[in-house]
């Protein structure tokens, strides 16, 4: 009688990315081992020692056009890239250090990010559309099939999304009516009328339209909890406190094996999602030197609002906190608003460190964000906001695409590399783990080609080309 090897897949981190690629590769059999450098999030930790996934605030949001490409050089939004690199956050920048401090390999980033011409940028960002939907499309089939693993993370569906100016509005209608995303578009009576909370901004002209659209929001440490425990459940073994440092690769590029707390590991398959920290650990990928880090900041306030009945996405005129995504939770049976919003550059650092007086910049920018639009529930939050606030720190990438790199490894399995998804790891999770599976069983799969970390040479020669 033939019996099939169970085969162990190796996954390192273990953000919300790798922890539902893990749910799903459990689910077709594989022998699974999570590691991660930070302590379990499932004891009490220190929210500044993990990712972005347990290291930012507990929410998360769906939508097609969630991972915004920073590069997209006719976007109104982000018009001045340009100068985004010179400058820190306080002079109007997007750096968390002075420009003089950044390191060549961040000088080499920046260069290839300005490389991005307008056509492969406007591609990109399609491409980024396209990911967004063909993962929500998991999503939703996922929530069908296994619906307890949705039950009590606050699960709230359709997003409100306000903008400051109606020039912005207008085009975003399109854009959404175009997806397919758009559910309602609403007059000015109508929003005021449902939403009296947004009277004060309609009073000082930064209310230019609405509208709602496709998409969800979930509490994702509770969510990512529960996969967790359902991996424990099936077996997986955790280890926390684990340092993955390298790869090691044979004459002929295959893959022999990892270093694990310094000592060489072998695996049938290997899963690495590293978020914005792989610093050197991927010198000898294609990546290398493509994940650099984000930050963003998060603001918890009172909601005093109980007729908001959608997670919201607010786009206003400004500098580092022009998209917020303000999620409706409850924390300790209290209804809150999460704000999540802001800018920063912080490299290849592998711990992303960050200036204080930079952070403060950004922190300036989504408490404007607050006043705004949510005047009473800012002053509600009292001396509470100072630490109602947190920050963590994202991956992405110079084409502003997450990276899919697949290299084969001595035994026939793949060692794969996935990352750099911006504001859109939550998002695209599900579509990243179709991609490992398809990888590992030797098929073919939309997201190698379109996350290819050459992705750049290869539309630059095939624009050329054509
Ligand atoms: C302010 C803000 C708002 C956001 N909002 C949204 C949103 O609404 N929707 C959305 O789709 N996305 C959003 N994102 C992005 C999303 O949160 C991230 O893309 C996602 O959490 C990344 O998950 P990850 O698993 O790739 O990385 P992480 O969560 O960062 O996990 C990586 C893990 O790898 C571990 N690790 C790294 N290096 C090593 C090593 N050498 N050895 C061992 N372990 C290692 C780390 O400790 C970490 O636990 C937001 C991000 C920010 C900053």
């Amino acid at each position: 009688m033939h019996l099939s090897k169970q085969k162990t897949t190796v996954i390192i981190g273990t953000g919300v990315v790798n922890l539902i690629t893990a749910y799903f590769l459990a689910k077709e059999g594989h022998q699974l081992v999570l590691i991660d450098k930070a302590p379990s999030p499932l004891s009490p930790y220190n929210w500044k020692e993990v990712g972005c996934t347990f290291g930012g605030e507990n929410v998360r949001m769906y939508t097609y056009t969630e991972a915004d490409n920073y590069n997209e050089k006719g976007s109104q939004l982000y018009s001045k890239m340009d100068e985004a690199f010179e400058r820190v956050i306080d002079k109007n920048g997007w750096l968390v250090r002075e420009k003089e401090m950044l390191n060549e390999w961040e000088q080499s980033w920046i260069r290839d990010f300005h490389a991005v011409r307008p056509n492969q940028a406007n591609q990109f960002a399609e491409d980024i559309y396209t990911i967004n939907i063909n993962s929500g499309h998991l999503w939703y089939k996922w929530m069908k099939e296994c619906p307890e693993l949705f039950e009590d993370v606050d699960y709230v569906p359709g997003i409100l999304r306000i903008y400051s100016e109606k020039e912005d509005f207008d085009a975003a209608r399109q854009l959404h009516s175009r997806l397919n995303s758009m559910t309602r578009a609403m007059s000015m009576e109508e929003v005021l009328d449902e939403y009296p909370v947004f009277r004060h901004a309609h009073s000082i002209n930064m209310l230019g339209g609405c509208m709602t659209t496709r998409g969800f929001t979930l509490k994702v440490h509770d969510f990512s909890k529960k996969l967790i425990r359902y991996l424990m459940g099936q077996g997986a073994e955790f280890r926390w406190n684990t340092h993955f440092s390298s790869i090691e690769r044979n004459e002929s590029g295959k893959v022999t094996g990892l270093v694990i707390n310094d000592k060489l590991e072998s695996y049938d398959n290997c899963v690495l999602s590293l978020g914005a920290y792989a610093g050197t650990t991927l010198l000898n990928t294609e990546t290398h030197n493509q994940l650099h880090g984000v930050l963003g900041v998060w603001l918890t306030i009172p909601n005093l609002h109980p007729e908001l009945n959608h997670s919201m996405k607010i786009h206003k005129i400004g500098h580092v906190g022009e998209d917020s995504n303000v999620t409706l939770i409850h924390e300790n049976g209290q209804a809150v608003l999460v704000l999540g919003s802001g800018y920063g550059y912080t490299g290849n650092a592998q711990n992303n460190e960050v200036n204080a007086k930079e952070l403060e910049g950004i922190f300036d920018s989504v408490i404007h964000t607050a006043q705004t639009y949510f005047p009473e529930s800012y002053e509600a939050a009292g001396d509470d906001i100072h630490v109602a606030r947190r920050y963590c720190v994202r991956g992405w990438t110079p084409t502003g695409l997450g990276v899919f790199e697949a290299i084969p490894t001595v035994d026939d399995g793949q060692l794969i590399i996935t990352g750099g998804n911006n504001t859109g790891g939550f998002t695209q999770a599900p579509y990243i783990a179709d991609a490992v599976l398809s990888t590992i069983k030797g098929e073919q799969h939309l997201m190698q080609h379109l996350f290819h970390p050459d992705r750049m040479k290869a539309t630059s020669s095939f624009v050329k080309e054509g």
